[in-house]
């Protein structure tokens, strides 16, 4: 009797970081790190910078940061190291030589002296005749002579892996069985003729020795697949022991091109400049292409790692859509307690120049967040909401008054300080019974007018928090003091 005790699983993340982590790749390291939680398996991070003229520092310390943010935890790789490492490809060179020089060794790999221009020619030949593009397997099988020639000639040679005849098969999560024939994947280059790696073999011998099971990865990389396990078969891996892959589905934006700067927001770096939680932006990701099921559009991060698996994602592309990503930022904000709600937002106050930080500031901007907790959908919009709080000089920004406040709406604000100067307790139910009864009920003026008037003489804009509590906040003194000096515009 045989029996098949299931593999741990291993997912990875292995973002090539040429700049900011856009959405695309969060969604990936989403899925990968839902799928290690959801399993109880192993979430791998591994940085492919074997491009070190478009991967820099500065993008692989970005990346890092940004998943810690978003609160995807990695078991293995940077900066947690693992059994497995080191975690950067630029660290693991010696590794891919080895086994290119083995490849080439078992003739499963081949140097390969043409020249660009030999190449183009046979692209164009191929091009004229109608058949499909690629190598045309000339170095395939050189004689010592032929070798010798072209060492003679200094010409530099490439690696390639030899693509034997027929096709490759296997299995998708997402998409079921796909089928690669070889007429369409000729005989790749793995090394450069500076000896440096190219993607296909470091990332198959990475994902074969720090023995990934599982490859959740978007679809652009599908078509390189077979290349891979080309690579797996020549380092001896058993079958059973080839990770499995899941290809996720493309992202698209409104206009149905797949997502990216020229038609969206892309990098993570922009949503959190702009104040979304990263709960927010891992919930709305995880809908391009799953569900929770029941209709469901807000999960937590636990309900998430709970529910995901890779037979619930679809294989249709996922289209972006601001507007949704937007009100789960602002359901998830509304959620947050206050205390919560100041820690987020003291950084953009402090920054856009609001307020200095100190302790009192701290005090009035907490008392200030409940009666702005339901209008925001991001954090950037504070700011703006609670200045008319802190600005020290408000005739400056009165100057833009007078346009707005003619006659009559100054004798709205004589009443209104008439009605107010009296007034000892000042709470918002005080201020608005009081202006109410005056400018309302006696005056017989519609609330807009009434109120409009208030509001820009005590807070400098048209669009604020509700008016009463705002003025409550402000104080009797400083209230009083920017309705008298509307007065004189
Ligand atoms: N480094 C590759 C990229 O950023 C992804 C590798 C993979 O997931 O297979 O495009």
């Amino acid at each position: 009797m045989s029996t098949t005790v299931a593999k741990k699983v291993k997912v990875r993340f292995a973002p090539s970081p040429t700049g900011d982590l856009h959405v695309g790749n969060i969604r990936t390291a989403l899925f990968d790190w839902a799928y290690a939680r959801h399993t109880g398996g192993t979430f791998l991070f591994r940085i492919e910078d074997t491009d070190t003229t478009r991967v820099t520092d500065e993008y692989i310390n970005a990346a890092i940061d940004t998943l810690k943010w978003l609160g995807l935890d990695w078991d293995e790789g940077p900066e947690v190291g693992g059994e497995n490492g080191p975690y950067l490809q630029s660290q693991r060179l010696d590794i891919y030589a080895h086994w290119a020089a083995k490849f080439i060794e078992q003739k499963d790999a081949y140097h390969c002296y043409c020249t660009p221009e030999e190449l183009e020619a046979v692209r164009e030949a191929q091009r004229a005749a109608n058949v499909a593009p690629g190598y045309n397997g000339h170095c395939r099988d050189l004689t010592a002579d032929q070798i010798a020639e072209y060492k003679g000639l200094g010409r530099g040679a490439v690696v390639r892996m030899r693509m034997p005849d027929g096709s490759t098969t296997f299995n998708d999560l997402i998409r079921g069985e796909m089928a690669f024939d070889h007429k369409f994947v000729p005989d790749f280059v793995m090394v450069r003729a500076d000896g440096s790696p190219l993607y296909t073999l470091a990332v198959a011998v990475d994902d074969v020795l720090m023995k990934v099971t599982h490859v959740l990865r978007g679809e652009d990389l599908l078509s390189s697949t077979p290349r891979q396990i080309r690579v797996y078969q020549a380092m001896g891996l058993a079958i059973e022991d080839y990770p499995v892959f899941a290809h996720l589905p493309f992202v698209m934006g409104a206009d149905n091109a797949k997502l990216s700067k020229r038609n969206g927001e892309v990098s993570i770096a922009w949503y959190r400049d702009k104040g979304f939680l990263p709960e927010a932006i891992c919930n709305y990701l995880a809908l391009l292409g799953w569900s929770p099921g029941e209709d469901r559009e807000n999960v937590t991060m636990k309900e998430l790692c709970e529910l995901f698996t890779v037979e619930k994602v679809n294989s249709s592309p996922a289209r972006f859509d601001m507007k949704k990503l937007e009100a789960i930022n602002g359901d998830k904000i509304r959620a947050l307690t206050i205390d919560e709600f100041l820690t987020w937002a003291l950084p953009f106050l402090i920054k856009a120049g609001v307020i200095t930080g100190a302790p009192e500031e701290i005090a009035l901007v907490k008392r200030a967040l409940p009666i702005i907790q339901e209008r925001i959908i991001m954090f950037s919009e504070v700011p703006a909401m609670l200045n008319f709080l802190f600005v020290k000089n408000f005739e400056v920004a009165t100057d833009s008054l007078s346009k707005v406040i003619d006659s009559a709406a100054k004798e709205v604000l004589k009443r209104a300080l008439k009605e107010l100067e009296p007034i000892s307790d000042w709470t918002h139910s005080s201020i608005e019974a009081a202006l109410r009864a005056s400018l309302i009920d006696e005056m017989g003026l519609k609330p807009r007018i009434a109120f409009g008037a208030v509001r820009i003489a005590t807070t400098g804009s048209t669009i604020s928090p509700p008016l009463f509590e705002s003025m409550e906040l402000l104080g009797k003194e400083a209230s009083l003091a920017r309705i008298s000096g509307a007065l004189t515009l």
